[in-house]
């Protein structure tokens, strides 16, 4: 019969097929032991190294898997070996290869007998590749790199800082090598330190403030760390003097709120239960917190130029409604509802008065900032900041330059404002402080451009 199939060619067949399958399996795996894909070093090696350094390497090979890791340090022709680790693939069946890896490196600069100044660092990956006669496709780096155990040194070049609570001061320091990070702490707060000032690049300056709510012993000293990661403090001598601000109670009535509330129902939708008092509160708590957060997004960077001259210029015929650091206590129904520190200044002019920019800078900021309303922020140059709230309208754009008196808007009541007044503020970083010290030309002297003058009469 046609279709009875030959028992013979039926086997022979059998065989075929199944040498076909071994064949094609072995096409598979020779393809995939031949690939030719390299490791991949992901990590960057740094470029200066400090004696207590660690760094992982992180380390991947998609095909067939990493195999060797090998990393060495050279100096002075003498190469140590770091690292040498083979990574077998895993169980004897499936071969598990290993696909990343992240290899911690220490220099131990003490043990290898290593010394400060230059070194080679190399790095050597293979895979489990059979190509190059089964030692794997290979990936290495070779980087040249400083060793650095010694600490920056900081030099403060001024006598003595003297510090109001809530007040601005002036610290002038000089490195002796680069230094990515560098400044004062005072208490928890960095204020940090920028050259470009004087030619010589080691010297910094370093704006900074106490805040209203530090008290006297507060620690203060200038940190810095070195491109190597070597860390140094350096104390100084300071004073801090105690300043008592005033508190204030403030009676909310409904007529206030009414009127004001529904300005903030974008930021803080309306709620149910006394609906204004308790949009109040959310506005005057959180609303606030999270506009302080805008303004420091808008202060973060500061040029390296001291634009400002002479003393600030405080709003023309003015008279003073609030103080700076005045304590609030807001009062509803004859029960308090809320306490907030005022950390400006608060001055009414007659309606729509035009406002001059307080010294020379940069507009870094103009916007509606919830409750302070249209806001105008001008950088003085090294972490300095004044700004402008209330505003009704405003007269210039962000990164324009303006000079000592230029017109930056109009007073009007925008944001949390009962009547037309300028709520003028002054920062330090990220510190409000009191604009007082600002408006008097004593205190500049003493505090600020004396010191830069000290500094520079000891260059010539
Ligand atoms: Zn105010």
């Amino acid at each position: 019969m046609e279709n009875k199939l030959d028992p013979v060619k039926f086997i022979i067949r059998l065989v075929v097929l199944m040498l076909v399958c071994i064949a094609l399996v072995s096409v598979w795996f020779l393809w995939s032991r031949l690939e030719g894909e390299k490791p991949v070093i992901a990590t960057e090696i740094p470029s200066f190294l400090n004696p207590s350094q660690e760094f992982v390497l992180n380390l991947s090979d998609a095909k067939s898997g990493i195999r060797k890791v090998w990393v060495a340090i050279e100096q002075n022709g003498r190469e140590m070996v770091l690292r040498n680790d083979i990574y077998p693939l895993k169980g004897s069946s499936d071969l598990v290869p290993v696909h990343t890896l992240s290899v911690p490196v220490k220099v131990d600069v003490k043990k290898l007998g290593i010394t400060d100044g230059k070194a080679i660092f190399r790095v050597m990956v293979r895979d489990n590749s059979w190509l190059g006669w089964f030692n794997g496709n290979k990936t290495t780096i070779e980087k040249e790199v400083l060793i650095d155990s010694r600490p920056p040194e900081i030099v403060m070049l001024n006598r003595v800082l003297n510090l109001n609570q809530g007040g601005a001061g002036l610290v002038i320091y000089r490195l002796s090598e680069p230094c990515p990070t560098s400044g004062v702490m005072v208490g928890d707060m960095f204020y940090p330190g920028q050259a470009g000032y004087f030619s010589d690049m080691g010297i910094h300056l370093a704006f900074i403030a106490m805040n209203h709510s530090q008290k006297p012993g507060t620690e203060i000293f200038i940190k810095a760390v070195d491109q190597a990661g070597n860390a140094a403090r350096s104390g100084f001598p300071h004073h801090i003097k105690r300043k008592i601000f005033k508190t204030d109670t403030i009676s909310l009535n409904d007529n206030f709120l009414n009127q004001k509330m529904p300005e903030f129902d974008v930021e803080v939708p309306p709620d149910s239960q006394k609906p204004m008092l308790a949009k109040f509160i959310k506005v005057n708590k959180e609303l606030r917190e999270s506009n302080y957060q805008k303004i420091l997004s808008a202060v973060a960077a500061s040029d390296n130029k001291l634009y400002w001259e002479g003393i600030f210029t405080r709003l023309p015929n003015s008279a003073p409604r609030a103080g700076f650091a005045d304590h609030r206590i807001y009062m509803y129904e004859g029960k308090e509802v809320d306490r907030q520190d005022h950390l400006g200044v608060d001055l009414a002019s007659i309606r729509k008065s035009p406002v001059p920019a307080a010294n020379n800078g940069k507009v870094v900021f103009m916007d509606f900032v919830g409750i302070y309303g249209n806001t105008v922020l001008l950088d003085h140059g090294f972490g300095l900041f004044s700004m402008y709230s209330h505003l009704h309208s405003f007269n210039v754009t962000v990164g324009q330059m303006v000079s000592k008196n230029d017109i930056l808007g109009y007073t009007g009541s925008t944001g949390m404002a009962a009547g037309d007044h300028l709520h003028y503020a002054m920062l330090v970083r990220n510190t409000f402080v009191n604009p007082i010290e600002w408006w008097d030309e004593e205190w500049i002297k003493n505090n600020i451009t004396d010191k830069i003058k000290e500094v520079q009469s000891t260059m010539k």
